[in-house]
Formats: structure tokens, C-alpha cells, sequence
């Protein structure tokens, strides 16, 4: 068995049991395979494990990947921070877009989406905790945004996304998160209709699957330590 099908079948095993661990079906978490910095081969690989949603980060490689990999089926996700230059290649290439956090941003890529295409599914990327990230609305400010997205006709908004700082310490993992889902909780009783929320990587899926993760983006323990970080 490759190295890659091993890994994978570690952390679909990983997710299987952190879900019975919090009383949650499997099926409900999506596993989206972070495939910034990795090869087309590698994920060619990883898709004949039997992943077929990628996450990609950086604009450039991502679009020259798709294009290359345009023979199989996969649901492609846009979830690096993005700039209004480059919507229209996000809006024309991909299904998903994690990382809107701007209502400028949500226009753009309603106004890109080609029309022979269903909506783009987005997520509003909420900075929940994190001082240092620029990414990420305020929470205060998700309410008003969500229900100013879900107005765009070329976009379906799906839910929530969060990165919360990095840290070791399990119960500020799960408060984190926990803060994410509540105020996904506070959203859909507003009326907006979520199905999603976006949170949990490689070293803190636990804590996200436990507090109501619908799909968690997974890139180190699937492939192993990225290179540096490529630049655009
Ligand atoms: C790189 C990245 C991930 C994956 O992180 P790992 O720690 O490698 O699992 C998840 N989400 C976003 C937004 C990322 O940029």
C-alpha cells in the first residue's frame, strides 16, 4: 500500500471515530484533502484513494492544476485568502470558496460566475479568535454579511469557516470552535439556511469534530509536512 493510501485511510478511520466518540454519524463530516504545494500526481493519487474534494490556497498553481487534472471529477475548493484581481479565475474554476470575508469579495465572484454553471457555493470566513490573522470577519459582523451574501444570485452561501489561532491546548481548540458553531447556530435562526461548517486541520480535528464540524480540511496528515510556502 502507498504511503498515501495509508495515510488516508488513518485519518478517514480518525474521523469515523471521532465522530462515534461524539455521537455524530460519519457521513456528515466531509473530508476535503488540502492539496496546496502538492503535485498533480499526488493528488491523481489521492483521488484513486478515494478523495474527491480538494482544497487549493494560491490561485496561480491551483488553476494550472485543475486544468491538468480536468479528466477526473473532482469538487474543487478555493480556501487561501483572496484578492478581488484574481476572483474571476476563482469564480470560473472552482465549486467552493471557503474564504470570503467581505461583501466586495462575494460580489465580484457573483458577478464572475460563468452562467453556465450552478451557483458557487461559499463559506463567510469568521476570524474568530485569531489577533494576529487579517483574514476573517468580525463575528459581529457576520450576521449582517451572511444575509447580505445569500442575496447574490450567482452565489449559494453554504455556512461558516474558521481557522482559530494554532494552539496545543485541547480546551481552547474546543472553545474556539464551539464559539464558531454558536454563531452558525445564531445565523440559521435568523433564518439564514446553513448546512456547513468549515473548520478542523491536521493537529485539531478532535476538538472541531466534536463541536459540529461538517468538513474539516486536511492537508499534513494526508501528505506529509509541506515544503516552505510557496509565494504568488
Ligand atoms: C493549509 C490549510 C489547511 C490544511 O492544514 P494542515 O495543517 O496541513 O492540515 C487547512 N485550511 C486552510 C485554510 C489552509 O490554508
Amino acid at each position: 500500500m502507498s504511503i498515501i493510501a495509508e495515510k488516508i485511510e488513518q485519518v478517514v478511520r480518525q474521523i469515523k471515530q471521532f465522530c462515534e466518540d461524539s455521537q455524530r454519524k460519519p457521513d456528515d463530516v466531509t473530508l476535503l484533502a488540502v492539496s496546496k504545494t502538492r503535485s498533480t500526481d499526488e493528488i491523481r493519487e489521492a483521488f484513486h484513494q478515494g478523495l474527491h474534494c480538494f482544497g487549493e490556497n494560491y490561485v496561480q498553481e491551483a488553476v494550472g492544476k485543475i486544468v491538468e487534472l480536468s479528466d477526473l471529477p473532482i469538487e474543487w475548493h478555493f480556501i487561501g485568502p483572496l484578492q478581488s484581481n484574481k476572483t474571476r479565475q476563482v469564480a470560473e474554476s472552482f465549486a467552493w470558496v471557503h474564504s470570503v470575508d467581505r461583501l466586495k469579495i462575494a460580489q465580484r465572484l457573483s458577478e464572475q460566475r460563468p452562467s453556465n454553471l450552478p451557483a458557487l457555493n461559499v463559506c463567510l470566513q469568521v476570524n474568530i479568535d485569531d489577533e494576529q490573522s487579517k483574514s476573517g470577519c468580525h463575528p459581529d459582523e457576520a450576521l449582517a454579511l451572511a444575509r447580505q451574501i445569500a442575496e447574490l444570485p450567482h452565489l449559494r452561501l453554504r455556512g461558516l469557516m474558521a481557522i482559530p489561532a494554532p494552539t496545543d491546548d485541547a480546551a481552547k481548540q474546543h472553545r474556539a470552535f464551539k464559539a464558531v458553531a454558536e454563531l452558525s447556530e445564531q445565523l440559521k435562526r435568523a433564518g439564514l439556511p446553513l448546512d456547513t461548517l468549515s473548520m478542523g486541520m491536521s493537529s485539531d480535528l478532535e476538538a472541531a469534530i466534536a463541536e459540529g464540524s461538517t468538513l474539516v480540511r486536511v492537508g499534513t496528515a494526508l501528505f506529509g509536512a509541506r515544503p516552505a510556502k510557496s509565494v504568488e
